[in-house]
């Protein structure tokens, strides 16, 4: 097998902030594009590091050099080539979710079968994806609110000073939409109960990542009040996070890039499962190549919130769809997307 990449700068819609990074007003963002190909077919896979949690391209790059001298001959040895790539890189998990990804989409396509149905997996069981509308000025967040009319479900990221302006602005312009919220870690442990029972008024769905990683100690009185179901994101990056999260959160965010894939993606949606845990799919701003790949497990979900790539002015990739929160599992082998 053959790997190559390349670095792809990504133009955004609308500037794209949080409340644990800070206001950047970033409007690009760089990921790798990851191509291996075997016997004539050429599977895909994306890296988008997150720096938050260490990752750079160039870190992902030494991991994506190195994997290239070790592919060996069988696309379908999947755990030979992963387990000792994850030992060598345990922090990489961006990078490693692309070679992943790519080996999945070469599988896919060397048997003729999209992934999801490689793993019997029922399309119609797809939830509908929000639409995730970031912290900006107010008038901004109308216009964001307007633009995504045609979702159905709204995802708002909290944690400010300002959350209530922000939150007002949403109700009005969208009074009936279900809303989700996404504070980032950006309530403290003392003050969460008040944050969420404020929240309650805006009829939210689900409350992501309430407090900082690490500091849940509180959240057991959150979760006693009902308000609505609590879900582990920044708290839960890879399978050894899952069990953790038990009795502290009603769910947890599974995104690729976080946990190495859709390998460990599944493994962590059984143990999440056993643990009588709510299973949410996200992503990070990324195109339609790291979309489809976590979109191959979204019947297996509660939630999910796989608009990354909807965020982008230029996607190069095509063939997930996303358009009114509907996202598209074809018959197209392998991740079923189409470069453009
Ligand atoms: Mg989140």
């Amino acid at each position: 097998m053959k790997l190559t990449f390349h670095r792809r700068k990504l133009r955004l819609k609308h500037p794209f902030n949080i409340a644990s990074v800070g206001r950047t007003d970033e409007t690009t963002k760089q990921v790798l594009l990851v191509q291996i190909e075997h016997k004539g077919r050429v599977g895909w896979g994306e890296s988008a590091p997150a720096s938050y949690y260490n990752q750079s391209l160039e870190s992902g790059q030494e991991v994506l050099l190195h994997a290239a001298g070790m592919l060996g001959d069988d696309p379908f040895a999947l755990d030979a080539i992963l387990d000792p790539l994850r030992k060598a890189f345990p922090h990489e998990s961006a990078a490693l979710a692309a070679i992943d990804g790519a080996l999945h989409d070469l599988i896919g396509k060397l048997l003729g079968v999209p992934v999801w149905k490689w793993f019997g997996l029922d399309p119609k069981r797809t939830p509908m994806t929000s639409f995730t509308i970031g912290i900006d000025d107010l008038d901004v967040i109308a216009r964001k609110v307007h633009e995504a009319k045609t979702f159905p479900i709204l995802k708002v990221k909290v944690g400010t000073d300002n959350d209530d302006a922000i939150l007002d602005v949403i109700r009005r312009e969208a009074p009936d939409k279900v809303l989700r919220v996404d504070a980032n870690g950006g309530f403290s442990p003392q003050g969460v109960l008040e944050r969420c029972r404020d929240l309650a008024r805006y009829r939210v769905e689900l409350i992501e990542q309430p407090t900082p990683r690490g500091q849940h100690e509180t959240l057991p009185a959150v979760r006693a009040e009902t308000i609505a179901p609590l879900i582990a994101d920044e708290s839960c990056i890879g399978i050894e996070d899952v069990l953790s999260c038990v009795g502290m959160f009603d769910g947890i965010n599974i995104k690729l890039s976080k946990c190495g894939g859709i390998r460990p993606a599944l493994q962590m949606i059984h143990t999440a499962r056993s643990a009588g845990l709510k299973v949410m799919l996200g992503c990070m701003v990324e195109t339609s190549v790291g979309i489809a790949a976590a979109a191959q497990l979204a019947p297996l979900a509660d939630y999910i919130d796989l608009d990354g790539h909807l965020l982008l002015a230029d996607d190069p990739f095509e063939g997930i769809g996303g358009e009114a929160g509907l996202l598209t599992l074809t018959d197209r082998p392998g991740l079923g997307i189409i470069e453009r």
